[in-house]
């Protein structure tokens, strides 16, 4: 049986003042007896939200991490330095990353290798189609091949302990939510193409997110449904509404 996880994404939000505030109420409130709780949150505030978070069972991630060990990278963050700062989760190959940073199929597929070869974190790779291959019914082989791009390389015990998330584009951000039948359907067939690289045993225990205005209002639905293990959160995991998805 997978245990559902909740994981909030605060993209570029927040700053140490405001998390503080909000996660002192949230922590509280949060329920993570039935499910894993975590918040994906800015590299420059890890560190005060492990702090504030450290006893409660809510865990810390980051949003994204360079596939190389170091070098000249103005700007980017390595691994190395994650681990420093002990956190259990990594997003990559979010949608916004390959739309404003150029990130490619191969260079998530080289972040996960980077990821589960030198540490213990949890990469949640983000996969999802435009609006345009929904409407074009191409979505199946855009996600069969982000899923299959993402997983080159990677041996079966390795994939077993990623998280992959179905974010379609259009849903992100956007307020217009899948239907909880097109998000099951995707997910389901997200465990198809694993369980074919894999076999039945790695799909099964692989969890398959989806994100894409997920709220309180429609979160229960969503993870009532047998391949959707657990939410991606953006917009919503700013708001105290991210308590009401937990309980
Ligand atoms: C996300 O950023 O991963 C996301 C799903 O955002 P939102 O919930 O705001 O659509």
């Amino acid at each position: 049986m997978r245990r559902k996880i909740i994981v909030g994404n605060w993209k570029m939000n927040m700053t140490k003042i405001l998390a503080k505030e909000f996660l002192y109420v949230v922590k509280e409130k949060t329920n993570t007896e039935s499910m894993d709780v975590a918040f994906c949150v800015p590299f420059t505030l890890i560190g005060a939200v492990k702090e504030v978070l450290k006893d409660s069972n809510i865990k810390v991630g980051a949003q994204n991490v360079h596939f190389e060990k170091s070098g000249a990278y103005t700007g980017e963050i390595s691994l190395d330095m994650l681990k420093e700062l002990d956190i259990e989760y990594c997003i990559i190959g979010h949608s916004e990353r390959r739309q404003y940073f150029n990130e490619l199929d191969s260079t998530v597929n080289l972040k996960a290798i980077n990821i589960l070869n030198n540490s213990n974190i949890i990469p949640i790779i983000c996969v999802g189609e435009k609006l345009e291959q929904r409407q074009n019914n191409t979505m199946y082989d855009i996600v069969k091949g982000q899923v299959e791009k993402a997983f080159e390389n990677i041996s079966s015990e390795m994939a077993s302990r990623c998280i992959l998330a179905y974010e379609p584009i259009w849903a992100i951000g956007t307020g217009v939510t899948a239907t909880s039948g097109e998000a099951e359907d995707m997910c389901k067939y997200i465990r198809q193409v694993i369980a074919s690289i894999y076999g039945k045993e790695v799909a099964d225990i692989l969890r398959v997110q989806y994100g894409g205005s997920a709220n309180s209002k429609n979160a229960s639905e969503l993870l009532n449904m047998p391949n959707i293990d657990g939410l991606l959160v953006g917009g919503a995991s700013l708001k105290e509404e991210f308590v009401d998805m937990t309980n």
